[in-house]
């Protein structure tokens, strides 16, 4: 048998999250993104639960690809664009709509030979200052992609630094809407966090990301509350051992927890080289046996422990829940100084996955 632990994947929940994306912006074309591999809950496994999205949005071509080889007719957008001159022969063949960046990217297109011109999103840098072109720029980039036998349709796409936070949207709002003057294309602007508190940002294509898998985009469980949002990915595992300690007792590498009083402890499989945070400090929620306690000591590769005082009837092969319907992943995320996106990226390729629906 393989270890007790397991990712399970309820995908009604990600079919679920998909209709509450369009109850939010229902005007709007959405494009799913699925980029590092659907945020770690596996491309293969997922995306036929949301077929009913008007399009993906993944970085890899080769994901792409896999998507058309599978029978997926819809849009496909290439988040980062093309990175290569022999890239786009693949980009006609599939039928890929680019993301155009950068000057090179825009040259790099216009000398291609194509069979049939492509579909571009010309990116704006808004402020984010990582992709796109600068405000001052943009009209005379437009005009140039639009004058260009490789290039069809023009979307407008820009993202948002601080969507999911008090500084809000307004001041890259106003550049976005300054710099686009008299552009007057279709734009996408809004990734999870603008979908669920900027409506103004919606425009015609919307691209949630984190929220299709029932995560929050601020790390704040109790933002997804009352929105029907529901969490896809759950890492079980069972407790392996229990150890009865005296008071004074060190566990773990580093001697990290020292017990105070005699307690009882579980021993949990589940560690970093699973995916889960190794700076999760002692304190981090954990269910056993239907009971929320917290883990102590430091996280092992393979093996983490528990205090079982909040669960006395707890085990040898009692079941724990590291994260999912029961906790929410953006707590134990919190909890570890960091955010769900991160977690469910970084679950490992050992752990065993199961899907369901529900
Ligand atoms: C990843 C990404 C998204 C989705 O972001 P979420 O916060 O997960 O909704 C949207 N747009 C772009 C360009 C992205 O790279």
């Amino acid at each position: 048998m393989p270890r007790p632990i397991s990712a399970i994947l309820n995908l009604s929940a990600l079919s679920n999250n998909l209709k509450v994306v369009r109850h939010y912006a229902p005007k709007a074309k959405i494009w799913s993104v699925i980029k590092a591999n659907a945020y770690g809950h596996g491309l293969a496994r997922v995306w036929q639960s949301l077929a009913t999205t008007d399009g993906f949005a993944l970085l890899d071509l080769n994901d792409a690809i896999f998507l058309r080889e599978q029978g997926w007719q819809k849009p496909i957008l290439l988040l980062e664009g093309f990175f290569e001159a022999s890239d786009l022969p693949l980009l006609d063949r599939y039928r890929l709509t680019t993301t155009v960046h950068n000057a090179w990217q825009l040259a790099t297109l216009k000398k291609a030979k194509l069979e049939t011109p492509l579909d571009i999103y010309l990116k704006l840098n808004s402020g984010m200052n990582r992709l796109g072109f600068s405000g001052e720029a943009m009209y005379k980039i437009w005009q140039e992609a639009k004058a260009s036998n490789n290039i069809s349709k023009i979307t407008l796409m820009s993202h948002f630094a601080n969507a999911d936070n008090t500084v809000g949207i307004q001041d890259q709002y106003t550049f976005i809407e300054e710099s686009c003057k008299g552009i007057l294309v279709e734009r996408s602007l809004a990734n999870s966090a603008a979908i669920l508190w900027h409506p103004s940002t919606h425009y015609d294509w919307v691209r949630p990301g984190i929220i299709l898998y029932g995560a929050s985009p601020n790390g704040h469980v109790t933002t997804l509350k009352d929105t029907g949002l529901r969490p896809v990915m759950s890492l079980h595992s069972k407790l392996l051992a229990v150890q009865t300690l005296e008071a004074g007792a060190d566990v773990g590498y580093g001697n990290c927890y020292h017990t105070k009083t005699a307690m009882r402890i579980g021993i949990v499989a589940c560690g970093y080289a699973d995916g889960y945070p190794r700076h999760a400090p002692q304190g981090t929620p954990i269910i056993v046996d239907g009971i929320l306690t917290h883990t102590i000591g430091a996280v092992s590769m393979d093996m983490l422990a528990v205090d079982l005082t909040p669960c006395p009837q707890a085990g040898i092969n009692s079941k724990v829940e590291l994260w999912g319907e029961n906790l929410s992943i953006d707590e134990v995320a919190a909890a570890a100084n960091t955010i769900g996106y991160e977690l469910m990226c970084a679950l490992a390729a050992r752990v065993p996955v199961v899907s369901h629906l529900d």
